[in-house]
């Protein structure tokens, strides 16, 4: 690998022969390989440009998003690849890895098996151990079929460990009854009751303020925006890091309205039989109305929602299209009630005509954490451990960049150890705040300093129709 000078060398030398390609696939090599993931990515679309069809160069982008966790864009990425029969095994395995970052293990599985049959030598340790170890429930993933649900538990008996099924108590008396859930026919979605509510989502004032306004107000107090001729429904475009709470936020959203909860992942609808994801994709919609007031949640929108030039498939295209007629509704009332949230890590790919009025047209900045919101969340997830004093302040100052996914991998990893240590100990010793400064201290902060960057570059380069404003003061802090 280069060392830093031999790096600087290679961009000067790609700043200057901006068209010379191989090149510039170098410097993209490079840099994904010395963990500059959001400058690689930079580079591999530059060469994209150059070589729209270049099998490598969409591979590296696809690896670059995989390693920033921006796994729908990765799958989009890759699509084009996929597509074709005998794809390179080493793409089969960055796909394993997408899925699986998505949740879907069985997908993830297929495609993994595939390509190691092809080419044992792509074969990963790693990945092999994770998606043969026995299902964690995942937010998003579509679990089995559930067996018929007892009286006890109308929403089946699929639920993820930690949500509860039993139905909320309405905040201020929802205008519509709670539902029982209604199946629909081709949607392999559930509809969850999220036990969550804007409480379990520590700071964040400014966005669960601008949710309330936006979307809960609304299904709270029908009479009074009817009045003003404005209805209940509508989506909002959450945008931020990777694991900086959009879909706790969502789901949250959810319970606080005393509303339904369809979680819709990437690869629930981008299936891979054409034109059963055109029925998914009706179905999720259909499910979402007839269990209205619903949130219905769609993460990594920007796979769907890619830039509709860049596709060369007609059928992903087609299945845009049909998401935009779908926001839009067959007639004046089939949304109502339906609220759409949409979560991605890269706003900038989503088409704009995703964002015209009555559509996600409200895009929501969901930021990372400051100090006092990363010891806000620390005090969160610590709340049912068993504890010593604790200075959650001290630790939020050791962990400049880390997003809410972080913080929850370093308390995790914290009470592992603990429980080690209890176990050894043949007693339950608390959590303590040197605990969590040491797990801090082994967990390395996702990707918020290269999707700042990433950031930066829409915010400054591309920002004609001001869409990005709310970023400006974001990036221009020093990360
Ligand atoms: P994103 O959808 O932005 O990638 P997630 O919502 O999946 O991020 O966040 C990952 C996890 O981090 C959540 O399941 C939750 O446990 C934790 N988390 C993130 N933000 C918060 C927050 N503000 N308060 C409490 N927990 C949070």
């Amino acid at each position: 690998m280069l060392d830093d000078a031999g790096l600087q060398a290679l961009r000067e030398a790609a700043r200057l022969s901006p068209d010379n390609l191989p090149l510039r696939q170098h410097l993209a090599g490079q840099l994904l390989a010395k963990g500059y993931l959001g400058e690689a990515e930079a580079e591999y679309r530059a060469a994209l440009v150059l070589a729209p069809k270049d099998a490598g160069i969409m591979a590296g982008l696809a690896e670059a998003f995989v390693r920033q966790s921006a796994y729908g864009a990765a799958l989009a990425a890759l699509e084009p690849l996929l597509a074709s029969p005998g794809y390179p095994p080493k793409v089969g395995v960055l796909a394993a890895r997408a899925l699986l970052g998505e949740g879907d293990t069985a997908r993830a599985g297929y495609r993994y098996h595939e390509a190691v049959s092809r080419d044992p030598s792509v074969g990963d340790a790693d990945l092999a151990a994770r998606l043969s170890a026995p299902p964690t429930p995942t937010y998003g993933t579509t679990p089995p079929p559930a067996p018929p649900a007892p009286p006890a538990s109308p929403y089946g008996a699929s639920a993820p460990s930690g949500q509860s099924y039993a139905a909320p108590v309405p905040p201020t008396g929802p205008a519509y009854a709670t539902p029982a859930p209604t199946p629909v026919d081709g949607a392999t979605a559930e509809v969850e009751r999220s036990k969550l509510n804007f409480a379990d989502v520590a700071g964040m004032e400014a966005v669960k303020e601008s949710l309330r306004v936006k979307l809960l107000l609304p299904i709270q107090q029908p009479d009074l925006f009817a009045a003003y001729g404005k209805r209940a429904g509508g989506g909002v475009l959450l945008y931020g890091p990777p694991g900086a709470g959009k879909t706790h936020l969502a789901r949250a959203a959810a319970g606080e309205l005393g509303a339904s909860f369809v979680n819709v992942g990437l690869a629930d609808i981008l299936d891979m039989y054409i034109g059963s994801s055109e029925r998914n994709l009706r179905a999720t919609f259909e499910l979402a109305r007839r269990n209205r007031p619903c949130v219905l949640f769609f993460d990594e929108v920007d796979a769907l929602a890619a830039r509709r030039s860049d596709m060369r498939q007609a059928h992903t295209r087609q299945l845009v299209n049909q998401f935009l007629a779908e926001l839009d509704g067959v007639d004046q009332n089939a949304n109502e009630g339906v609220l759409v949230l949409a979560a991605t890590n890269a706003p900038w790919y989503v088409d704009v005509a995703f964002r015209r009025p009555g559509r996600l047209d409200q895009p929501v900045f969901v930021p990372p954490p400051d100090p006092a919101a990363r010891a806000a969340i620390l005090r969160l997830l610590c709340r049912d451990k068993p504890l010593a004093e604790m200075d959650f302040d001290a630790v939020a100052r050791v962990t400049d960049h880390f997003v809410g996914a972080d913080l929850k991998g370093v308390v995790d990893r914290a009470v592992e150890v603990k429980l080690q240590q209890s176990i050894s100990a043949g007693r339950p010793i608390p959590l303590s705040t040197p605990d969590l400064l040491a797990a801090a201290q082994s967990v390395r902060p996702t990707a918020v300093r290269e999707w700042m960057a990433t950031a930066r570059n829409y915010v400054m380069h591309s920002n004609d129709s001001g869409a990005w404003d709310e970023l400006l003061p974001w990036v221009k802090a020093k990360w």
